[in-house]
Protein backbone atom coordinates (compact mmCIF):
# COMPACT_ATOMS: atom_id res chain seq x y z
CA UNK A 1 0.00 0.00 0.00
CA UNK A 2 1.16 3.48 -0.74
CA UNK A 3 1.24 6.81 0.35
CA UNK A 4 0.93 9.95 -2.22
CA UNK A 5 0.02 13.28 -2.43
CA UNK A 6 -0.29 15.05 -5.95
CA UNK A 7 -0.17 18.35 -6.83
CA UNK A 8 -2.23 19.41 -10.25
CA UNK A 9 -3.60 21.96 -12.19
CA UNK A 10 -6.48 22.51 -14.64
CA UNK A 11 -6.34 24.33 -18.11
CA UNK A 12 -4.98 26.97 -18.06
CA UNK A 13 -4.10 27.64 -14.69
CA UNK A 14 -6.95 29.18 -12.97
CA UNK A 15 -7.83 25.86 -10.82
CA UNK A 16 -5.68 23.97 -8.98
CA UNK A 17 -5.63 21.19 -6.78
CA UNK A 18 -4.45 18.54 -3.96
CA UNK A 19 -4.84 14.89 -3.99
CA UNK A 20 -3.95 12.97 -1.31
CA UNK A 21 -4.37 8.85 0.24
CA UNK A 22 -2.53 7.71 3.20
CA UNK A 23 -2.22 3.89 3.30
CA UNK A 24 1.25 3.27 5.38
CA UNK A 25 0.82 5.91 7.21
CA UNK A 26 -2.74 5.74 8.07
CA UNK A 27 -2.17 2.21 9.13
CA UNK A 28 0.91 3.32 11.57
CA UNK A 29 -1.30 5.99 13.00
CA UNK A 30 -3.99 3.13 13.50
CA UNK A 31 -1.41 0.62 15.09
CA UNK A 32 -0.27 3.38 17.91
CA UNK A 33 -3.76 4.60 18.80
CA UNK A 34 -6.78 2.90 18.87
CA UNK A 35 -10.23 4.82 19.44
CA UNK A 36 -14.39 4.44 18.58
CA UNK A 37 -15.04 4.48 15.16
CA UNK A 38 -16.23 7.59 14.55
CA UNK A 39 -13.46 8.94 15.91
CA UNK A 40 -11.08 7.24 14.08
CA UNK A 41 -12.73 7.74 10.84
CA UNK A 42 -12.44 11.62 11.84
CA UNK A 43 -8.82 11.30 12.66
CA UNK A 44 -8.41 9.94 9.64
CA UNK A 45 -9.63 12.49 7.47
CA UNK A 46 -8.19 15.05 9.70
CA UNK A 47 -4.22 12.96 8.54
CA UNK A 48 -5.89 13.65 4.93
CA UNK A 49 -7.22 17.01 5.48
CA UNK A 50 -3.41 18.71 7.24
CA UNK A 51 -1.45 17.09 4.10
CA UNK A 52 -4.27 18.68 1.76
CA UNK A 53 -4.11 22.36 3.71
CA UNK A 54 -0.18 22.04 3.94
CA UNK A 55 0.15 20.93 0.45
CA UNK A 56 -1.54 24.10 -1.01
CA UNK A 57 -0.57 26.80 1.73
CA UNK A 58 2.81 28.72 0.68
CA UNK A 59 4.21 27.75 4.63
CA UNK A 60 7.15 26.46 5.87
CA UNK A 61 6.45 25.14 8.90
CA UNK A 62 4.10 22.52 10.80
CA UNK A 63 0.13 22.65 10.20
CA UNK A 64 -1.55 21.65 13.20
CA UNK A 65 -5.22 21.17 12.67
CA UNK A 66 -7.11 20.68 15.95
CA UNK A 67 -10.82 19.67 16.70
CA UNK A 68 -12.09 21.42 20.19
CA UNK A 69 -15.31 19.62 20.69
CA UNK A 70 -18.14 20.03 23.55
CA UNK A 71 -19.17 16.95 23.27
CA UNK A 72 -17.75 13.25 23.94
CA UNK A 73 -14.80 14.28 21.94
CA UNK A 74 -12.95 16.86 23.36
CA UNK A 75 -9.75 17.51 21.20
CA UNK A 76 -8.67 15.97 17.96
CA UNK A 77 -5.27 16.63 16.34
CA UNK A 78 -3.46 16.12 12.96
CA UNK A 79 -0.29 17.54 12.54
CA UNK A 80 1.93 17.84 8.93
CA UNK A 81 5.34 18.59 9.24
CA UNK A 82 7.11 20.35 5.99
CA UNK A 83 8.19 16.74 4.78
CA UNK A 84 4.97 15.55 5.26
CA UNK A 85 5.55 13.88 8.23
CA UNK A 86 2.13 13.00 9.73
CA UNK A 87 0.55 12.30 13.44
CA UNK A 88 -2.73 12.41 14.77
CA UNK A 89 -4.52 11.41 18.34
CA UNK A 90 -7.52 12.60 19.62
CA UNK A 91 -8.73 12.60 23.73
CA UNK A 92 -12.09 11.46 24.55
CA UNK A 93 -14.30 11.89 27.62
CA UNK A 94 -13.94 8.75 29.83
CA UNK A 95 -17.61 8.11 30.62
CA UNK A 96 -19.48 10.28 27.92
CA UNK A 97 -22.31 12.39 28.37
CA UNK A 98 -25.45 10.03 28.47
CA UNK A 99 -27.63 12.53 25.97
CA UNK A 100 -28.85 11.73 22.75
CA UNK A 101 -26.29 12.91 19.84
CA UNK A 102 -27.75 14.79 17.68
CA UNK A 103 -28.91 13.80 13.91
CA UNK A 104 -26.46 14.36 11.52
CA UNK A 105 -23.09 13.72 10.90
CA UNK A 106 -20.19 12.22 13.30
CA UNK A 107 -18.62 15.58 13.55
CA UNK A 108 -21.89 17.00 15.32
CA UNK A 109 -22.00 14.31 17.39
CA UNK A 110 -18.82 13.74 18.72
CA UNK A 111 -17.83 17.66 18.30
CA UNK A 112 -20.63 19.70 18.38
CA UNK A 113 -23.37 19.07 20.76
CA UNK A 114 -23.90 22.44 22.26
CA UNK A 115 -22.79 24.18 19.53
CA UNK A 116 -19.61 25.36 20.93
CA UNK A 117 -17.20 23.04 19.13
CA UNK A 118 -14.51 25.09 16.90
CA UNK A 119 -11.73 24.27 14.64
CA UNK A 120 -8.13 25.56 15.23
CA UNK A 121 -5.69 25.72 12.36
CA UNK A 122 -2.16 26.80 13.57
CA UNK A 123 0.99 27.40 11.30
CA UNK A 124 3.81 27.07 13.09
CA UNK A 125 6.89 28.46 11.11
CA UNK A 126 10.28 26.67 11.12
CA UNK A 127 12.22 29.01 11.16
CA UNK A 128 12.82 30.42 15.18
CA UNK A 129 11.37 33.56 16.28
CA UNK A 130 8.52 33.77 14.20
CA UNK A 131 4.96 34.08 15.95
CA UNK A 132 2.70 31.10 14.45
CA UNK A 133 -0.35 32.23 13.09
CA UNK A 134 -3.74 30.44 14.13
CA UNK A 135 -7.18 30.89 12.26
CA UNK A 136 -10.19 29.40 14.38
CA UNK A 137 -13.74 28.74 12.79
CA UNK A 138 -16.77 27.49 14.01
CA UNK A 139 -18.64 24.33 13.53
CA UNK A 140 -21.81 26.02 12.24
CA UNK A 141 -22.53 28.33 9.15
CA UNK A 142 -22.80 31.87 8.77
CA UNK A 143 -26.48 31.91 9.30
CA UNK A 144 -25.13 29.45 12.47
CA UNK A 145 -26.59 26.42 11.28
CA UNK A 146 -24.44 23.67 12.24
CA UNK A 147 -22.24 22.23 9.71
CA UNK A 148 -22.52 17.98 9.35
CA UNK A 149 -18.60 17.64 8.35
CA UNK A 150 -14.80 18.15 8.59
CA UNK A 151 -15.28 19.11 4.61
CA UNK A 152 -17.63 21.92 5.04
CA UNK A 153 -15.63 23.21 7.86
CA UNK A 154 -12.56 23.51 6.29
CA UNK A 155 -14.46 24.63 2.96
CA UNK A 156 -15.54 27.92 5.47
CA UNK A 157 -12.37 28.27 7.01
CA UNK A 158 -10.21 28.49 3.42
CA UNK A 159 -13.20 30.84 2.16
CA UNK A 160 -13.19 32.88 4.85
CA UNK A 161 -9.38 33.27 5.98
CA UNK A 162 -7.58 32.48 3.20
CA UNK A 163 -10.26 33.74 1.49
CA UNK A 164 -9.48 31.27 -0.95
CA UNK A 165 -12.97 30.04 -2.91
CA UNK A 166 -12.27 26.32 -2.46
CA UNK A 167 -14.03 22.52 -2.18
CA UNK A 168 -12.64 19.79 -0.54
CA UNK A 169 -14.11 15.78 -0.26
CA UNK A 170 -12.39 13.48 2.99
CA UNK A 171 -12.88 10.31 3.54
CA UNK A 172 -11.05 7.32 5.81
CA UNK A 173 -11.67 3.68 6.56
CA UNK A 174 -10.17 1.20 8.19
CA UNK A 175 -7.32 0.87 5.42
CA UNK A 176 -7.27 4.62 3.77
CA UNK A 177 -7.34 7.79 4.69
CA UNK A 178 -8.17 10.29 1.49
CA UNK A 179 -8.70 13.87 0.21
CA UNK A 180 -9.26 15.82 -2.42
CA UNK A 181 -8.97 19.17 -2.66
CA UNK A 182 -9.70 22.01 -5.50
CA UNK A 183 -9.04 25.67 -5.21
CA UNK A 184 -9.57 28.53 -7.38
CA UNK A 185 -6.01 29.82 -8.13
CA UNK A 186 -5.94 33.04 -5.82
CA UNK A 187 -5.39 36.24 -7.55
CA UNK A 188 -6.42 34.38 -11.32
CA UNK A 189 -7.97 36.74 -13.98
CA UNK A 190 -7.60 39.48 -11.71
CA UNK A 191 -10.17 40.63 -10.01
CA UNK A 192 -13.19 41.82 -12.57
CA UNK A 193 -13.16 41.84 -16.25
CA UNK A 194 -13.86 39.00 -18.57
CA UNK A 195 -10.02 37.04 -17.26
CA UNK A 196 -12.05 36.91 -13.80
CA UNK A 197 -15.24 35.55 -15.29
CA UNK A 198 -13.30 33.14 -17.34
CA UNK A 199 -11.30 31.62 -13.91
CA UNK A 200 -14.74 31.96 -12.41
CA UNK A 201 -15.77 29.58 -14.37
CA UNK A 202 -13.26 27.21 -14.62
CA UNK A 203 -13.67 26.44 -11.09
CA UNK A 204 -17.32 26.29 -10.81
CA UNK A 205 -16.85 23.87 -14.12
CA UNK A 206 -13.99 21.88 -11.62
CA UNK A 207 -16.30 22.06 -8.96
CA UNK A 208 -19.08 20.33 -10.75
CA UNK A 209 -16.99 17.81 -11.97
CA UNK A 210 -15.41 17.38 -8.59
CA UNK A 211 -18.76 16.92 -6.60
CA UNK A 212 -19.37 13.45 -9.48
CA UNK A 213 -17.19 11.98 -7.18
CA UNK A 214 -18.60 9.65 -4.43
CA UNK A 215 -17.08 8.78 -1.44
CA UNK A 216 -16.34 4.91 -2.18
CA UNK A 217 -14.19 5.92 -4.97
CA UNK A 218 -12.40 8.60 -3.29
CA UNK A 219 -11.45 5.94 -0.63
CA UNK A 220 -10.97 2.83 -3.93
CA UNK A 221 -8.75 4.75 -6.22
CA UNK A 222 -5.04 5.81 -6.53
CA UNK A 223 -5.35 9.69 -6.51
CA UNK A 224 -3.98 9.48 -10.33
CA UNK A 225 -6.93 7.73 -11.28
CA UNK A 226 -9.19 9.90 -9.11
CA UNK A 227 -7.50 12.64 -11.45
CA UNK A 228 -7.74 11.02 -14.59
CA UNK A 229 -11.70 10.16 -14.02
CA UNK A 230 -12.87 13.73 -12.97
CA UNK A 231 -10.72 16.14 -15.00
CA UNK A 232 -9.47 14.27 -18.20
CA UNK A 233 -11.23 16.76 -20.35
CA UNK A 234 -9.58 19.35 -17.98
CA UNK A 235 -6.09 18.60 -19.52
CA UNK A 236 -4.79 18.14 -16.09
CA UNK A 237 -1.10 18.88 -15.14
CA UNK A 238 -0.15 16.47 -12.42
CA UNK A 239 3.07 17.32 -10.33
CA UNK A 240 5.53 14.77 -9.24
CA UNK A 241 4.26 13.20 -6.24
CA UNK A 242 5.70 13.64 -2.62
CA UNK A 243 4.87 10.70 0.32
CA UNK A 244 3.62 11.40 2.83
CA UNK A 245 4.48 9.38 6.42
CA UNK A 246 3.94 8.68 9.69
CA UNK A 247 6.34 10.79 11.75
CA UNK A 248 6.36 11.28 15.77
CA UNK A 249 8.39 14.66 16.88
CA UNK A 250 8.35 13.94 20.18
CA UNK A 251 11.66 13.13 21.83
CA UNK A 252 13.18 12.76 25.53
CA UNK A 253 14.68 16.64 24.92
CA UNK A 254 10.83 17.66 24.15
CA UNK A 255 9.64 15.77 27.38
CA UNK A 256 12.53 17.00 29.37
CA UNK A 257 11.23 20.69 28.33
CA UNK A 258 7.71 20.20 29.14
CA UNK A 259 8.81 18.87 32.90
CA UNK A 260 10.58 21.88 33.14
CA UNK A 261 7.87 24.24 32.39
CA UNK A 262 5.62 21.73 35.06
CA UNK A 263 8.20 23.06 37.37
CA UNK A 264 10.36 21.46 40.37
CA UNK A 265 8.02 21.09 42.71
CA UNK A 266 5.66 18.95 40.93
CA UNK A 267 7.70 17.14 39.16
CA UNK A 268 9.46 16.44 42.73
CA UNK A 269 6.22 15.40 43.93
CA UNK A 270 5.54 12.86 41.76
CA UNK A 271 9.32 11.24 42.30
CA UNK A 272 8.30 11.18 46.06
CA UNK A 273 5.70 9.20 45.54
CA UNK A 274 6.53 7.06 42.37
CA UNK A 275 10.26 6.94 41.93
CA UNK A 276 10.16 8.42 38.42
CA UNK A 277 8.38 10.26 36.45
CA UNK A 278 6.75 9.06 33.87
CA UNK A 279 5.40 10.44 30.21
CA UNK A 280 3.66 8.85 27.52
CA UNK A 281 3.74 10.12 24.11
CA UNK A 282 -0.03 10.81 23.32
CA UNK A 283 0.23 10.38 19.50
CA UNK A 284 2.79 7.57 18.96
CA UNK A 285 2.43 5.86 22.36
CA UNK A 286 6.45 6.45 23.04
CA UNK A 287 7.13 6.26 27.26
CA UNK A 288 10.24 8.57 28.50
CA UNK A 289 11.09 7.94 31.87
CA UNK A 290 12.45 9.99 34.27
CA UNK A 291 14.39 8.84 37.67
CA UNK A 292 15.96 11.22 40.26
CA UNK A 293 19.32 11.44 38.71
CA UNK A 294 17.50 12.41 35.38
CA UNK A 295 15.26 15.29 36.92
CA UNK A 296 18.37 16.64 38.83
CA UNK A 297 19.65 17.04 35.64
CA UNK A 298 17.04 18.77 34.34
CA UNK A 299 16.84 21.58 36.17
CA UNK A 300 20.14 21.89 36.58
CA UNK A 301 20.75 22.32 33.32
CA UNK A 302 17.35 24.22 32.43
CA UNK A 303 19.11 26.99 33.78
CA UNK A 304 21.12 27.76 31.31
CA UNK A 305 19.36 26.62 28.08
CA UNK A 306 17.65 28.56 25.96
CA UNK A 307 14.03 27.75 25.44
CA UNK A 308 13.25 24.86 23.40
CA UNK A 309 10.87 25.04 20.50
CA UNK A 310 7.32 26.09 21.25
CA UNK A 311 5.34 23.02 19.89
CA UNK A 312 3.69 20.39 22.62
CA UNK A 313 6.35 17.23 23.22
ZN1 LIG B 1 5.61 10.52 19.90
Amino acid sequence: MTDSLFKFMLGEGNVRGVAVRLGDAWQEMLRRRRHGAPVQELLGEMSAASALLAGSLKFDGTLILQIHGDGPLRLAVAECQPDFGLRATAKELDAPEPDEAPAGGALLGLANRHGSGRCVITLDPRQPGQQPYQGIVGLADAEGRALQDLSAVLRQYLDQSEQIPSWLMLAADERVACGLLVQRMPGAGGKAGSDAARADEDFSRAVHLASTLQRAELLQLEPQEVLRRLFWEEGARVFDPVRPRFHCTCSKQRVAQMLRMLGREEVESVLAERGEVEVTCEFCGAGYAFDLVDAAQLFHAGVDQPPGPSQSQ
